[in-house]
């Protein structure tokens, strides 16, 4: 008897997550050089620029935090727990993986951990 249901393949997340990991790099790379920007005597340009480093500080260190997820979803495909909840043990839903594929945790336990 034929099983009608399928498990969805971790070597396919590992490729997901190797290209989510490759883009991060890439658009790490390419960011503008903070030091590279030209500074202008004009108080209302500098407050505008000093707003704008600022946000990219904050998407970078968004970025390196993402990158290290992906490593340790990576790091999980190759012990074979991956997609697995480090909270309550339970699989974490293909459309959660799907939405973010280094998610360590379900949705009930990542939900406990954000209102502690
Ligand atoms: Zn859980």
């Amino acid at each position: 008897m034929a099983t009608t249901t399928v498990k969805p393949r971790k070597a396919s997340y590992k490729n997901i997550l190797l290209k989510k990991r490759e883009e991060l790099l890439a658009s790490i790379r390419s960011e503008p050089d903070a030091l590279s920007i030209m500074q202008t005597p004009d108080e209302v340009e500098f407050a505008v620029k000093t707003a704008e480093q600022d946000l990219s500080a904050v998407t970078a260190d968004m970025r390196s935090r993402t990158l290290r997820e992906i490593d340790g979803a990576l790091a999980r495909v190759s012990r074979g727990s991956y997609g697995v909840c480090e909270g309550c043990g339970e699989d974490i839903s293909p459309a959660r993986l799907k939405a973010i594929p280094w998610a360590r945790y379900c949705v009930v336990c990542q939900e406990l951990r954000s209102r502690n």
